[in-house]
Order: C-alpha cells, then sequence, then structure tokens
C-alpha cells in the first residue's frame, strides 16, 4: 500500500512559523503491515536545532508575557482542530506504526485533543500567584522547552507535553521519533492555526543520537521533556547536565496487575487483555504481568485463553480488527525474542507463541501471546516486552503479591481486582505512580508519571502544568528591614 501524507508534502523542519528550507538527506518511513514506503522526512543536524531553538527563544517573551486565559484559549482552539483532523491523524499512525484504525481514531487522534481540551479547562485553578504569609510565590515559564517523544503514541504522547508547557508561557522545539514522524507537521499547522505566535512551536526531525542529543546539550534549551526507554532517558539525563537543564522523564515499565481473592474474575480477565493488548501491547503503562492467587491459576488462565481467541490479529486499516502489525521489523525481533526466552526459560505457553503468521508474513504481525506458571524473576517478568506478550504469575498470599509486584526496575502503572477495601489496602503498597481499581478508565486531571526506573515527571492535570514553571518568592519587606542571607 502506498500512501502521501498531505500534510508532509514540503518534507522540512518546522522553524519559526512556517516549513524551513529543503533538507540535504531524508529518512524513509515505512508501513509495518506491509514494508512499503510511506513517506520521508528530513534528517536533521546540530545546525537545525540551532535554529529552531533560536526561533523558540525569540518567542519566549511575547509568548510568555501573554495571559494564561488568552494561552488557554488556544489550546481549546487546538483541541478543535485536532478533533477536525481525526480520521486523517488515524490514518497516518495507523499507516506508520499499525494501530488498529479503529484504535487510532479512538484513542491516538482522539485523546490528544482531549489532552489540549482539558489542559485549557484547568486554567483557573492553577496557582499562578499564590500568597505564603507576606510574600507572593510566583510560577513562570522554565523558558524553552525540547521535547522528545516515542512511537507507539506519537500525538498523544507529545500533546502531553506541549499542552502545559504552552499553558505555563514556554516555547518549544520537538522531535518526533523517526518511526513515526507522520503527524508532526499537522501539529505545527494546527498549533499556529489556534494562534501560537511563530517560533511558539518549532519541529526538527532526525535521529536521536543526533538531533536528540543537540536538543538536550544546547546552552539555550532550559527543560527537556522526555518520553521513552529507560536506557536513552538515562543518556539524556547526563547530556542534559551540561547546564543543569531540567530533565523530565517518562520512561518505560512492566506493570503489575493483582487479582485478589475476591475480585470479579471475568471482570478481571476481561480488562487484562483490553489493557495489555492494546496498541498491540506497545503502551508503557500496559499490565504485563497478572498475578494471581495460586489455587484460582487453572480457572484464570483458562478464561483468559477463552477470551484471547476475540482478538483478530490483520490489516490495520480493516475497522473489525483488533491487532495490527507491531511498529517495526525491529519491534517484531525484539518480542519475537522474548516468547522465545519466554519459552527457553521453561515458562508454560498457554496461547499463541513465536514466528511469523501464515498469511501474514509479509508484515510485522506477531501472535498475541500469554504465558503462565511465570518465574517473577525470569527475563520476562522483569524486562519491559513491549508488545502483546502477558506473564501469568502465581502468588501465594497478600505479602507474596505485593512483593512480587515491586520487584522490578519499573514503577509506572499498577492494577488491582477485588473487594475495594482490599483493593484500596493493597494499592497503597505498590511503589508506583498510578493505580487503577477494578477496571478504573482514564482520568485526564489526574497525574501519570512513574516511581523508580520509570522516572521522575508527571503529567496531565495540574501537576503535569507545574512540571513546566520556575517557582519565585517575592519576599515584600517594610521600612524596618530585616534581610538575611542564607
Ligand atoms: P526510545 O528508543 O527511548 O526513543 C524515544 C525518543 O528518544 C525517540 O524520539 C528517539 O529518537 C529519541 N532518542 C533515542 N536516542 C536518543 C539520544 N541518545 N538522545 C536523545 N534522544 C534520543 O523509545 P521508543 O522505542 O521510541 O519508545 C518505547 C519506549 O518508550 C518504551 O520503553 C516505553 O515504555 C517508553 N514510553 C514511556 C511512556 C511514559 O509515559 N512513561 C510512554 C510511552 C512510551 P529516534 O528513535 O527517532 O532516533
Amino acid at each position: 500500500m502506498t500512501y502521501t501524507h498531505p500534510q508532509l508534502s514540503a518534507s522540512t523542519h518546522w522553524i519559526n512559523g512556517r516549513f524551513d528550507g529543503t533538507a540535504s538527506s531524508h529518512t524513509d518511513v515505512t508501513n509495518p503491515a506491509t514494508g512499503a514506503l510511506v513517506a520521508s522526512v528530513p534528517s536533521g543536524t546540530a545546525e537545525d536545532v540551532d535554529r529552531a531553538v533560536s526561533a523558540a527563544r525569540a518567542a519566549l517573551p511575547g509568548w510568555a508575557n501573554t495571559s494564561t486565559a488568552d494561552r488557554a484559549a488556544v489550546l481549546t482552539r487546538l483541541a478543535a482542530e485536532i478533533t477536525e483532523h481525526n480520521e486523517e491523524i488515524a490514518q497516518a499512525i495507523t499507516v506508520e506504526i499499525g494501530a488498529p484504525i479503529m484504535f487510532s481514531r479512538m484513542a491516538q487522534a482522539g485523546l490528544p485533543a482531549a489532552v489540549a481540551a482539558a489542559v485549557a479547562s484547568i486554567e483557573p485553578n492553577i496557582d499562578w500567584v499564590e500568597e505564603i504569609g507576606t510574600s507572593l510565590i510566583v510560577r513562570e515559564p522554565v523558558g524553552v522547552v525540547g521535547a522528545i517523544t516515542p512511537w507507539n503514541f506519537p500525538l498523544q504522547q507529545t500533546m502531553t507535553k506541549i499542552a502545559p508547557a504552552l499553558l505555563a508561557g514556554n516555547t518549544i522545539v520537538y522531535k518526533p521519533s523517526e518511526v513515526a514522524p507522520l503527524t508532526a507537521a499537522l501539529l505545527a499547522r494546527a498549533v499556529t492555526r489556534a494562534g501560537a505566535p511563530d517560533g511558539v512551536f518549532n519541529v526538527v526531525y532526525g535521529a536521536g543520537k543526533v538531533v536528540g542529543e543537540a536538543i538536550a546539550a544546547h546552552p539555550d534549551v532550559d527543560m527537556i521533556s522526555f518520553t521513552g526507554s529507560t536506557a536513552v532517558g538515562k543518556r539524556l539525563s547526563v547530556v542534559a547536565a551540561s547546564n543543569v537543564k531540567r530533565v523530565g522523564l517518562e520512561l518505560g515499565g512492566k506493570s503489575a496487575n493483582i487479582v485478589l481473592e475476591g475480585a470479579d474474575i471475568d471482570l478481571a480477565v476481561r480488562e487484562t487483555l483490553v489493557n495489555s493488548w492494546s496498541n498491540g501491547g506497545q503502551a508503557c503503562g500496559a499490565w504485563t504481568r497478572l498475578l494471581v492467587p495460586a489455587a484460582r491459576k487453572d480457572e484464570i488462565v483458562t478464561k483468559l485463553v477463552a477470551a484471547a481467541a476475540g482478538y483478530s490479529v490483520g490489516n490495520p486499516l480493516d475497522e473489525t480488527v483488533r491487532l495490527g502489525p507491531l511498529a517495526s521489523e525491529s519491534q517484531w525481533e525484539r518480542v519475537n525474542g522474548y516468547i522465545e526466552k519466554g519459552i527457553e526459560e521453561g515458562a508454560t505457553l498457554a496461547y499463541g507463541g513465536p514466528g511469523r503468521i501464515p498469511g501474514l508474513e509479509d508484515g510485522a504481525y506477531i501472535r498475541p501471546t500469554i504465558f503462565s506458571d511465570v518465574d517473577p524473576n525470569s527475563t520476562i517478568a522483569q524486562e519491559e516486552i513491549f508488545g502483546p506478550v502477558l506473564s501469568v504469575i502465581s502468588y501465594e498470599d497478600e505479602e507474596d503479591a505485593v512483593a512480587i509486584a515491586n520487584s522490578t526496575i519499573y514503577g509506572l502503572t499498577a492494577a488491582v481486582f477485588g473487594e475495594a477495601e482490599d483493593a484500596l489496602r493493597v494499592a497503597n503498597r505498590l511503589e508506583v505512580g498510578q493505580v487503577y481499581l477494578n477496571g478504573a478508565g482514564l482520568n485526564m486531571l489526574a497525574p501519570f508519571g512513574g516511581y523508580k526506573q520509570s522516572g521522575n515527571g508527571r503529567e496531565f492535570g495540574r501537576h503535569g502544568v507545574e512540571e513546566f514553571t520556575e517557582v519565585k518568592a517575592i519576599l515584600i519587606g517594610g521600612s524596618t528591614g530585616a534581610s538575611v542571607a542564607l
């Protein structure tokens, strides 16, 4: 299948409110369902980053001095722009990463509009100026923000950064993933149409090692907001230390989902698969470890396997398909390798398995897979697989369940199914930034972010906006004076 993204016809960076000259080399974007070429985007350089940072720096004073209400109005219009382009965005993301089209419409394109609207809506609830005693505590923008994002939710992961950063008065240099860059130009135009002045939002395409590191090292960038793997997050922190930049990290996960005695098992089984296999399991917060009471394991695995049969794999543009291909061939190699590793390490293969799917050999299609009897210390129980691979781990009692849940380097999200009081007690003992009880839905205003090596930032709602602010205390004196230096 060929696909030409209408917004990418210029194929250049977006700097200071316009497409920016011509690039000397380009990187191909391929469709993981077919391997076909979809588009080419510029392979940016440190010089491109420099131009974008200069534009963002020049635009900063003007943007920072607009009122928060005016900036919220820009976000409200941005939400409308994204909604208007829902189908175009969904098609582009389906073609670049293989997300099923129904999921792309609802989540990949739908959520970013909801995020922009939600951030706009909380503008009146933020303490932009607060009084503590006779002092004024003022929230100001951090400055020029470098936003670096992964491929799994290309627009959504970007919007959770740029909406709060813009509301707080920052200007932005954005580097999309090379795997999934197709919505970046559309976003740039939408931000401009929504009313952000030239230079407030800039896009530089290119490789992480070149463009990402140039943004992280740039002396005129004040903050990096990064979503991606833990390994790259660690590297970025080192590079960004050169001018003591603030670094917000949203990193990997290995979320535990604990089914307690007393849980509604049918609800738990249904929600487990919806969560852990949505977007092909390529979600940082996916509940990939299912912890079950040892005595209930067989019953739960039987129900999981029955429910798994409803997850059709195929062409992601087919509206009935629930799992498309993985996002790339390298993703296929990675996930298939973990499935082979699970078998090698002695887990019981209950559903799916390694290898290509007959009839779908041309794309990066993988079988959704369930392992049971998984050793909590084994590779597939400890490392982030980032594919539709569910590990069922048996536990003896609540102490054991909590210890297993907390036993990885990650701490992003968790889930608990059980009687309300039991579930809440267990939730309070989990070392994670977000816990879902009994299949709770997303809350656009509740903070999302990691403990441990899942990161240090918080996105969404008031907490997400505060990330992008500096706090200034203005201490008001009188005629007697009482100065003290600390
Ligand atoms: P990744 O390899 O870490 O890449 C993320 C971004 O960083 C890409 O734009 C990448 O550029 C860039 N990058 C790579 N090396 C860099 C470097 N040395 N300096 C600066 N930037 C660099 O992650 P991914 O494979 O795209 O995404 C999957 C990961 O993201 C998973 O670990 C997942 O858990 C995590 N994730 C976390 C969250 C969260 O909210 N916590 C949400 C979604 C995903 P190129 O790839 O274009 O070269």
